[in-house]
């Protein structure tokens, strides 16, 4: 295919800032909140990826500029925690278009294999034109000569090429928290070739499963002309590294919650208030479309009306964490869910026990860990996931290597915890095999397929993926390595266990401590 002309974007030189290590998020790692005092102040947000960064961020009195988070103008940038922030703003115009239009109703279903169908709108591309060019300025400011910067998700994929534009002696890296899609469904994008410039703008381009670094080469070499070999992208006279990076989660401080005894007299705590069932199975998704639920919940349905699941000895518990309220496809989602939770315990409760116990609402991570360690099977089934953390979280928490873990082959997380009963969610007849065999599989059985998946998630934490890339990032022989700071990680997260993490896209959340301590529905 010819390549199409990238819409211009005219450099200004910039002197460069003093940050050594800059990243480019959405959202920056705070939120703002109101103490009991009634004075403002600015809260770490819950987050894997700040989780992972904060000690090499903080050792380096390095940069993240994000957006904060409401419409209108942005606080002058302020250092949280040692963490220099530097706060961007968008306009309400810029939220529906850029963020709510562009990233979440067009790439977001686009790259999910368009579960849901992408729509396309010329204003929300200009306005995602005009957002990355922010961000990219705001970088050029930041970085030191020869700095790295680091770019985060699809919110931000022309950022890498406006910014080599500006200052070509930086190290740029990119990474995708979510699938990056085949040629058939990527080249639907009316933005395609500037998407594709922008991210071959980076030196690095990560991706969470092999598959998605496969289709990027795809393009690069279809779309753009692009020389390609393994792992490596020849653009513009530039190499360019893509390559698979998946991203974990922090296996110790997850460990310690599964041995907690607060949150173990917790865990048995919520197994008496569900009534004793011989069997729980939980769930626990952003109630997004791109999760399965709809798919589960009928799975489901079918076993307690068939019988080969008792609704007497069986509770679901569905967590659903709110997201992206304003947006219609999840409005509509929310009331199919609820619509179908209703039947099934329409058809199948009885007074005081009920077979689905349906939460809209998060919870923290210690609340979240007990969830994990009184649930006999762990149901992750979605159409379509970049990696799925609560899948390794649930592995991670189960110290004593019971438990079954139900996981959708289109989970990026598939393709390390193969151990995992492996489901297609599109089948339906499968998802119910799978969970009868795993609500009746043996404890040695379970043992068997949980502690290899446990071991792999030691060795594969996200301390270990967030300095794989940088390593990779950093330019060969270059003096200042990360691996000089890695090691505050351990300090520093011993101090953070228990905290409510997230993915990139926590903020998306609406978090709040739990409200009650009991899960009735
Ligand atoms: N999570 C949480 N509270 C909740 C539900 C989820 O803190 O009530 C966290 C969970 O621990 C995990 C993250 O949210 O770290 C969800 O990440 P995942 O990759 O599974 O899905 P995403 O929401 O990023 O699509």
């Amino acid at each position: 295919m010819a390549s199409a002309p990238h819409p211009g974007f005219s450099p200004r030189p910039s002197t460069g800032g003093r940050h050594d290590l800059v990243v480019l998020a959405n959202r920056l790692p705070v939120d703002h909140t109101v103490g009991a005092d009634g004075r403002p102040s600015w809260r770490r947000s819950p987050g894997g990826l700040v989780t992972a960064l904060h000690p090499i961020m903080k050792q380096r009195a390095a940069a993240w500029i994000g957006w904060h988070g409401r419409p209108g103008p942005a606080p002058a940038p302020f250092v949280h925690d040692g963490i220099h922030l530097h706060p961007l703003a968008l306009t309400g115009d810029e939220v529906e278009g850029y963020y709510e239009g562009q990233a979440n109703a067009t790439i977001w279903p686009l790259y999910h294999d368009a579960v849901e169908q992408p729509a396309f709108d010329r204003a929300w591309q200009d306005h995602y034109r005009a957002v990355n060019r922010r961000f990219a300025e705001a970088a050029a400011r930041a970085a030191a000569p020869g700095a790295l910067v680091w770019v985060h998700d699809y919110h931000l994929q022309l950022v890498p090429g406006m910014l080599r534009q500006l200052r070509p002696d930086l190290r740029i890296g990119f990474f995708l928290h979510i699938p990056f899609p085949p040629v058939e469904l990527f080249c639907r994008m009316p933005m395609r070739d500037e998407i594709l410039h922008g991210l071959l703008g980076a030196d690095l381009v990560g991706f969470q499963h092999a598959q998605g670094t496969r289709n990027f080469r795809a393009l690069a070499a279809e779309l753009l002309g692009a020389k390609t070999t393994d792992t490596a992208v020849w653009y513009e006279g530039r190499e360019v590294t893509a390559d698979t990076f998946p991203i974990s989660i922090d296996f110790t401080g997850q460990q310690r919650l599964g041995i907690d005894p607060a949150v173990q007299a917790r865990a048995a705590q919520i197994r008496r208030e569900l009534g004793e069932p011989r069997t729980m199975i939980l769930a626990v998704d952003r109630l997004d479309y791109t999760k399965g639920v709809e798919c589960r919940l009928k799975a489901y349905r079918e076993l307690l009306a068939e019988g080969r699941l008792d609704p007497a000895e069986t509770a679901l518990v569905q967590v659903a964490v709110p997201t992206r309220q304003e947006i219609g496809p999840y409005q509509a989602l929310r009331e199919r869910v609820e619509c179908e939770v209703g039947r099934i315990n329409g058809e199948h409760a009885d007074i005081g026990r009920m077979p689905v116990h349906y939460l809209y609402q998060s919870f923290d991570q210690a609340e979240l860990a007990a969830l994990y360690l009184a649930a006999d099977v762990m149901a992750v089934t979605p159409l379509r996931d970049g990696m799925n953390l609560v899948a390794k979280e649930y592995v991670a928490t189960r110290t004593d290597g019971t438990g079954a873990l139900v996981l959708s082959e289109f989970a990026g997380a598939a393709a390390e915890l193969e151990q995992a009963w492996l489901v297609n969610p599109h089948d339906v007849d499968a998802l119910k095999d799978a969970f009868v065999d795993a609500a009746f599989a043996d404890p040695a059985e379970q043992r068997r397929r949980i502690e290899p998946m446990r071991s792999h998630l030691r060795r594969h934490d996200v301390d270990a993926w967030a300095t794989g890339f940088l390593h990779r990032l950093e330019p060969a022989g270059a003096d200042r390595t990360a691996a000089k700071v890695l090691r505050t990680a351990d300090r520093w997260r011993a101090g953070s266990a228990g905290q409510h993490r997230g993915g990139v896209r926590a903020a998306e959340r609406t978090v709040r401590p739990p409200q009650r301590h009991n899960v009735t529905g």
